[in-house]
């Protein structure tokens, strides 16, 4: 007997298809894949609504004790039609324990990069002291949750390093080089300069808030990719979006993919004032803005799921195919006008925008977004 049968869901390319899923897992997906099958939840999707693998926010803020960055991991995850969360440095080795323990019993998959700073962002300057890099507590956090802490976050900016300047980074790689996980990089303002980062970084490593209008951005003065970053895209050093309040430019990411630099992983480094507040609200916004700068349905959703699992190296995650995980998040794309602002007040306006409508995962959790009413979907 099957746990779940979606029927009827449209997949990107058009394609119908029924989807089974035992055991948490996806065991059949096909055209015809329901018939004769039983289960125990039976969802139609009536051939009207798409479905994709389970999106996945590469970055993201969801410890909820945090005094800065906080939001609860279901608010900004499944009830976004986010079926995977990864925080983004929240958390260090101080309090992972106790991160883990709040989101084993949340409805959203939540992963960590742990924050090379053992406290985690508990101020604003939490690499300014190199006391807070304490390779045995990293050492012994990562080694706890080998499934939970899936990379290490450095955030090298001028109001997170102080005198610092890229001290914090070398000792994270010499970290990394221990552990073999990915390193997300956050930058923003200088120093440490964008060159002295970037040179440091090497295959797999990521740079998050690619797409930042501030001093330390990808582009030079005339428009073309600062010849570090050229470099280290040429090693396989990846590009992440990380929206956030005041870390994305649409003069940028349109200058950047003028020029074919497109982001590997479209994240939205959501909390909860950017996610009330603006300019994130929500991944689906974030991705409606590369929908209207010209990216491809496909490439966007590309993006928010295997791009993200691979890089990530999220295990059944990303995919819909047999033997993953069962994660779907269900989605419309919605002709309507909307306006979208990005961090720096720049405004564009939108002709269609990717609606979430519900988020399932492990084929048990099947969570409602604010949009679901308007579908008359039987759940
Ligand atoms: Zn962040």
């Amino acid at each position: 007997m099957n746990d779940l049968i979606i029927k009827q869901g449209k997949l990107i390319n058009d394609q119908i298809v029924d989807i089974l899923v035992r055991d948490s897992k996806i065991v059949a997906i096909g055209s015809d894949a329901a018939k004769g099958q039983q289960a125990t939840k039976t969802i139609d999707l009536k051939g009207e609504l798409y479905i994709s693998a389970g999106w996945i926010d590469a970055h993201t803020h969801c410890y909820p004790e945090s005094p800065i960055y906080f939001d609860e991991p279901d608010l900004a995850g499944a009830s976004c039609g986010v079926t995977t969360l990864v925080d983004a440095g929240s958390v260090g080795a101080d309090d992972i324990d106790h991160f883990f323990a709040i989101t084993r019993k949340v409805k959203t998959n939540v992963y960590s990069l742990l924050n090379i700073a053992k406290t985690g962002i508990i101020a604003q300057n939490e690499l300014a002291d190199m006391q807070q890099i304490d390779e045995a507590s990293l050492q012994k956090a990562i080694d706890d949750h080998p499934d939970f802490v899936v990379g290490i976050k450095a955030r090298m900016s001028k109001s997170v390093v102080g005198e610092n300047g890229i001290t914090p980074l070398v000792k994270a790689k010499a970290m990394q080089k221990k552990s073999g996980l990915p390193l997300m990089v956050h930058i923003g303002n200088n120093p440490p300069n964008l060159d002295d980062i970037a040179d440091l970084l090497t295959k797999g490593d990521i740079i998050t808030h690619c797409f930042n209008g501030k001093p330390n951005r990808i582009l030079d003065d005339n428009g073309n990719l600062k010849p570090s970053i050229q470099r280290a895209l040429a090693r396989g050093v990846i590009l992440d979006v990380g929206h956030g309040g005041e870390s994305f430019s649409f003069k940028v990411a349109e200058q950047a993919m003028r020029i074919g630099t497109y982001p590997d992983i479209i994240s939205s480094d959501i909390y909860h004032k950017n996610r009330i507040n603006g300019p994130v609200y929500s991944l689906a916004f974030v991705m409606t803005k590369f929908l209207c700068m010209g990216f491809s349905i496909q490439q966007i959703i590309d993006c928010v799921t295997k791009k993200a699992a691979d890089l990530l190296h999220l295990q059944g995650k990303g995919y819909l195919d047999i033997g993953m995980d069962a994660d779907f998040t269900i989605f419309d794309l919605k002709e309507e006008r909307t306006q979208l602002s990005d961090a720096e007040g720049e405004v564009r306006y939108g002709s269609h925008k990717f609606v979430p409508v519900v988020a399932i995962v492990g084929g048990k959790e099947i969570i409602s977004t604010e949009s679901e009413s308007e579908y008359a979907i039987d759940l």
